[in-house]
């Protein structure tokens, strides 16, 4: 977890911690390239003899580096060296699924970054705290949270962006909730219902509301008929940039609300892999003659893309904090192919199962379900099935654990505040 917090820096401080943010970009950039040229030498081209990239062999590198480059000199090691462990998480994070593959940072100057270690924090008064920065002194933030996180904090992460600093303090985690109610649930994700769980319950994450959604779309158009560097693309870039920060906010109240919920409800839960891309398996809707004209059609499928991509960052940040919050083991990750066009009452597989995106019945055995509760089910079913019998979990052992008197989901309609779950009135009776 990170506490973001505004920076204000003085002016004669912007100079020195825009030095770090080139510094810290040119570094991780360098050191990327560098694992780039080995990987591709070693499964590109079968050899095996390069000696192999680690962050050690690149701070040592790093430290020739600052020997031959008078400029890189001038700058801070603990900041160059943050940057490269920086590298090596953004590594870590995409083989353990979690991130794509890292990318090169662009130079830019409305951006940037870099990240701070062996953090000294000490506060002014009530309101104004200072951080320490390597070669620049004391710089002012405001304090907004606790500051007993922020003194928690080992490392922090100072950003520009379009002309405003702030600094995102490292947080340790949270320790693990265990919720021991024997409960497990199996979770689907989708575009329509961002989580659909096996007992029926649906929810939705924020998004932009259909204007801002307008607004960015409409941000973006003229985003491509500004020419680079005038003033109007600058405040268009501007604007963007706001309701990006708003969403962001409204994204991470939303992941640590679920995932806090969901760890206290369930011991087991779960989930699709998301090493397994997925999220275009989804049939194309079919357009709706009840409500003509509610879109232009290119602006329906902008609008479509751009929730995917919001939604498809959301579920990562929501696997990675439950993984967090809920203890080892208690997130099973399961193959998603096929939990969609499966009947989870007879196990009959076919794409005609699917009567259209929201109705799931099989043409098999007439089982009838919501599309996402059924997939869901079938998601739950296979993560119980990886794990030993012995330990005592079984599908369907929720619905004597749960308090009855709740409102079931049947039509993806359920109220987002209910953090316990609905009935499994959508479950195949056993
Ligand atoms: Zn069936």
């Amino acid at each position: 977890m990170s506490i973001r917090q505004r920076l204000y820096p003085e002016p004669g401080q912007v100079v020195g911690l825009v030095e770090h943010c080139h510094h810290a970009r040119f570094v991780y950039n360098i050191g990327l390239e560098q694992r780039a040229m080995w990987r591709r030498d070693k499964h590109v081209r079968g050899d095996r003899s390069a000696a192999k990239v680690t962050t050690s062999t690149q701070m040592r590198e790093l430290a020739q580096l600052r020997g031959e480059l008078d400029w890189l000199r001038a700058g801070s090691s603990s900041v160059q060296q943050a940057a490269l462990r920086d590298l090596d998480r953004a590594f870590t994070n995409f083989y353990a699924g979690r991130a794509r593959y890292p990318q090169f940072k662009e130079r830019n100057d409305r951006e940037g970054g870099f990240v701070i270690r062996d953090l000294t924090v000490h506060r002014l008064n009530r309101k104004w705290g200072v951080v320490t920065v390597p070669k620049v002194g004391a710089v002012r933030f405001r304090i907004s949270r606790l500051w007993a996180d922020v003194e928690a904090a080992s490392s922090a992460r100072v950003t520009r962006r379009n002309g405003r600093w702030h600094i995102a303090f490292t947080t340790p985690t949270a320790p693990k909730i265990k919720a021991s109610t024997g409960a497990v649930v199996g979770i689907d994700r989708g575009v329509k219902n961002t989580l659909a769980t096996s007992e029926g319950r649906m929810v939705q994450a924020p998004s932009l509301t259909a204007a801002e959604q307008a607004r960015f779309l409409a941000l973006q158009q003229h985003l491509t008929r500004q020419r680079n560097g005038s003033r109007r693309r600058r405040r268009t870039l501007d604007r963007l940039a706001v309701l990006r920060r708003r969403l962001e906010d409204r994204r991470t109240d939303w992941v640590e609300q679920t995932t806090t919920d969901l760890a206290h409800t369930y011991d087991l839960l779960a989930v699709e892999d998301l090493r397994v891309p997925n999220m275009v398996r989804r049939p194309v809707p079919k357009p709706d003659p009840a409500q003509p004209g509610v879109f232009v059609p290119n602006g329906a499928r902008a609008k479509a893309t751009l929730n995917r991509a919001i939604l498809a960052s959301v579920w990562g940040r929501f696997l990675t904090r439950l993984e967090h919050k809920m203890p080892e083991g208690a997130v099973v990750r399961v193959d998603p192919k096929n939990t969609s066009c499966t009947c989870a009452a007879c196990g009959h597989c076919a794409p005609g199962n699917r009567e259209s995106q929201a109705a799931f019945e099989c043409e098999a055995c007439g089982h009838q379900a919501h599309a996402d509760t059924n997939a869901a089910v079938n998601i739950l079913a296979r993560g119980l099935s990886t794990i030993p019998e012995e330990s005592g979990y079984t599908a369907g052992h929720e619905a004597r654990q749960q308090p009855s008197g709740r409102k079931a989901a049947v039509n993806g309609r359920i109220s987002p505040t209910a953090t316990s779950a609905a009935g499994n009135a959508n479950q195949p009776a056993a």
